[in-house]
């Protein structure tokens, strides 16, 4: 399976905040065996998230969207997304409980576009939000999967774990496996040629060299049914 990670926010393309979202579940697709080849980052703009949306499934099967599912004007992720499958936005009624019991306990107001949360595109499996107020989503049509999460990590992370992951795990045959070997007081290049045939060669495991400090580290990464 192919992945993109697709973060939303104008915040992100201003410098405000730091995509954390993008190296956390490119991290988990990692350990679920799933290649991600692009991660992308749009602001908050109609035109340009549908056409990035549209860019991604061109190239993966899966898309995973952190931000843009708050009760704001311009929050539209899931309405994008809900356009790409041609599908209506529908009121699920647990969604719209918790939302309600949410600002109770808070003793706030729950004002009109807040109920907009509570709307999920048709058919789409609801992730309930125990941490803020936008449920994620996941939408899945021939061979598509689009994943929207909200984009505050304290909200994201505990719905990846409780949703994503049992959800994709389920699709994959393979787990990818890493371990490094950490080689000091000689160069990248140096340290390259010496393996230089097994480099050539590989296949499974797959073999990457890169320098971090002053070591040359070796990542090696199997490919297999599971851990053992
Ligand atoms: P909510 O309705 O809960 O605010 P949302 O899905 O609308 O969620 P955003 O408004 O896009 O999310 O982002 C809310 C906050 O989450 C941001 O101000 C930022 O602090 C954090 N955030 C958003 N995207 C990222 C990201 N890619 N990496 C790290 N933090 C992020
Ligand atoms: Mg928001």
């Amino acid at each position: 399976m192919k992945a993109e990670i697709l973060a939303v926010g104008t915040e992100l393309l201003l410098g405000d905040v730091v995509n954390t979202n993008a190296q956390y579940i490119s991290k988990q697709l990692a350990q679920l065996g799933i290649d991600v080849y692009y991660q992308t980052v749009v602001g908050d703009n109609a035109q340009r998230l549908e056409k990035t949306i549209l860019n991604a499934f061109e190239r993966a099967d899966l898309i995973i969207t952190s931000g843009g599912l708050g009760p704001t004007e311009d929050d539209l992720t899931k309405e994008t997304g809900a356009k790409y499958f041609g599908k209506n936005l529908v009121l699920d009624q647990k969604a719209m409980d918790m939302l309600e019991s949410f600002f109770k306990r808070l003793n706030r107001k729950m004002t009109e576009n807040n109920a907009k949360q509570a709307y999920v595109p048709e058919g789409a499996l609801v992730m309930y939000n125990k941490n803020g107020t936008a449920p994620g989503v996941i939408t899945e049509e021939n061979g598509k999967i689009l994943v929207n999460l909200p984009g505050p990590p304290r909200e994201l992370i505990p719905m990846f774990e409780e949703y994503v992951k049992p959800y994709l795990a389920k699709k994959q045959e393979n787990i990818f496996v890493s371990r490094v070997l950490r080689v000091a007081k000689i160069g990248e290049s140096e340290a390259e040629n010496m393996v230089k045939n097994i480099i050539a060669t590989q296949t499974n495991p797959t073999i990457a060299t890169y320098v971090k400090g002053y070591e040359v580290v070796f990542r090696i990464t199997a490919k297999a049914k599971n851990e053992e």
